[in-house]
């Protein structure tokens, strides 16, 4: 391991239980480089994940980390922030983990604008439990419950975090991994909340029931069919493809500010 990396593991934790091939510890990688370039002190850095591949990745890093229950990250974090709202607190969940069970965690983090940087691995799919369909598994996908092809529509997260109240929203791939080392920079200098999906392949049962071939072939396809926003011509992006890089970016009031505030007018007046 790299010495400038190393400091950042908890060595004793390695090595980790992820596939060959999984972009997992690329992405794990990105979130290190932007912690390194922001430099943010590691005892006043918090992560926070859920349940599921990705959120393994709490335990391996040395911070002080929660690896919490089911979909219930963003709830944690957001307990964090208001006991310790100095922390720099970043939300590792999978696409699972966050758009299905936590999705009522998601749009209320992102409606009050909690100051948080949260990380959506996005695989498509459940990996650790075994290949079920996911809100982020496209439509006619196949998945170990959808073996005929998923019925379902996918939710579009950057548009869902927007529509919710998220502050910063972008979106990167394990391919582009300076465009989302830049981006967790980004989402974590917002003051606010910061959502970056990161398009992730999960060869293991996502690759494999839709013969997506090996992980270089799914690494390619990233490459291939993401379109930074900033070449984007005409506003419309082409069919098959999707959009990388900073999707959206807005002002509004924090959430933790603002009950800080209201108490502290509160104590004035009431005098204690
Ligand atoms: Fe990665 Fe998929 Fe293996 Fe989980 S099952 S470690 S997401 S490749
Ligand atoms: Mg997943």
């Amino acid at each position: 391991m790299l010495p400038e990396v190393e400091q950042y593991f908890r060595i004793e934790k390695l090595p980790h239980m992820w596939c060959p091939g999984c972009g997992n510890g690329i992405v794990l990688h990105s979130l290190i480089n932007a912690i390194s370039g922001l430099g943010l002190d590691q005892d006043k850095t918090t992560i926070v994940s859920g349940i599921g591949c990705a959120s393994r990745a709490a335990g391996y890093l040395d911070f002080d980390t929660l690896h919490t229950t089911h979909g219930r990250a963003l709830a944690f974090a957001t307990g964090i922030k208001f006991s310790k709202p100095e922390l720099n607190t970043f939300v590792l969940m999978g696409d699972g983990d966050c758009t299905a069970i936590g999705g009522n965690h998601l749009i209320h983090a992102a409606r009050r604008n909690i100051n948080l940087t949260a990380l959506v691995f996005n695989n498509n799919i459940y990996g650790m439990t075994g290949g079920q369909y996911s809100p982020m598994t496209p439509n006619a996908k196949r998945a170990t419950t959808a073996f005929y092809g998923n019925i379902d529509r996918s939710f579009d997260l950057m548009e869902l975090a927007k529509g919710a109240g998220a502050t910063y929203v972008a979106r990167a791939t394990t391919y582009h991994t300076e465009l989302l080392t830049k981006l967790i920079m980004e989402a974590h200098k917002n003051k606010g909340f910061s959502l970056v999906e990161v398009v992730t392949a999960c060869p293991t049962a996502y690759g494999r029931y839709n013969k997506l071939g090996k992980p270089a072939d799914m690494l390619k396809a990233q490459k291939e069919n993401a379109v930074n926003i900033k070449s984007l011509k005409d506003g419309i992006v082409p069919e098959g493809k999707f959009l990388i890089g900073e999707l959206y970016r807005a002002e509004a009031p924090e959430y933790i500010d603002q009950y800080l505030q209201a108490a502290t007018k509160l104590r004035e007046k009431g005098g204690k």
